[in-house]
């Protein structure tokens, strides 16, 4: 099954309630494109990038040199969490990875906790998540055999749901490179019935962003974005103001 099957299958099994409720679809900012979080960024301590035609066109090799001023002046205080194999994972590590971390959420077979998989300065972190105290245990160091461990990953949290965002925002939070009371967090995509159900269910501000090199996606996922996501999340983030 494809990513974007998968996302699909997950979303509608664990939260097709969410998706009866306008105030899932709430959109604070309406942006041309990533450009102008250089207006906001003053005003949040962490946003949340979605990547695939949000940074750049669908799985896409290259940044887009008009984003490049924005992306550079938001870099400290942003992350990529993305929908994608770890595989993919891979791919986006080499086209962002100097300018964010980027993060996936999943479960091994051999381990009882979520795990946040994080790629920063280069190197892959494997942080264990205690979701009740919101603690991390840095396991990279155990891991002699990160590769094989890798190769066990049993499931992957995608958006709509919010853990791997609330994942991120805490271990922000652990490292104390955002404060651990307060704080503005910002979700940024392109599609509402992943980006900004997420941002929702997480409880922080978003921005919907026009989608960037949408025509390069596959045909199921474009026929998804103009006959579901579009119509289903404009119409419900209307009735949501
Ligand atoms: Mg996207």
């Amino acid at each position: 099954m494809s990513d974007h099957h998968k996302t699909v299958v997950q979303a509608v099994k664990k939260h097709w309630k969410d998706y009866f409720k306008p105030s899932s679809y709430k959109v604070d900012y309406r942006l041309k494109s990533v450009a102008q979080l250089s207006f906001l960024e003053e005003n949040y301590n962490l946003i949340i990038l979605d990547r695939d035609c949000t940074l750049h066109g669908y799985h896409a090799k290259h940044r887009i040199p008009d984003f490049e001023p924005a992306l550079q002046r938001i870099k400290k205080k942003s992350e990529i969490v993305s929908n994608s194999s770890f595989e993919e994972m891979l791919r986006i590590r080499d086209v962002f990875g100097d300018l964010f971390p980027v993060n996936k959420l999943v479960f091994f077979a051999s381990i009882a906790s979520p795990c946040l998989l994080r790629f920063a300065d280069g190197k892959l972190n494997v942080l264990s998540y205690n979701m009740e105290t919101r603690e991390f245990t840095d396991l990279t160091r155990n891991l002699s055999q990160k590769d094989k461990l890798l190769e066990k990953i049993v499931y992957n949290f995608r958006k709509p749901n919010p853990s791997a965002v609330r994942a991120v925002i805490d271990y922000n939070k652990f490292i104390g490179a955002i404060p651990k009371e307060k704080g503005r967090f910002l979700m940024v995509g392109d599609r509402y019935l992943t980006d900004i159900v997420c941002g929702n269910l997480a409880g922080i501000t978003t921005a919907l962003v026009e989608p960037v090199g949408h025509t390069s996606e596959k045909i199921s996922l474009m026929l998804g974005r103009w006959l579901i996501d579009v119509p289903v999340g404009g119409l419900m983030s209307r009735l949501a103001r």
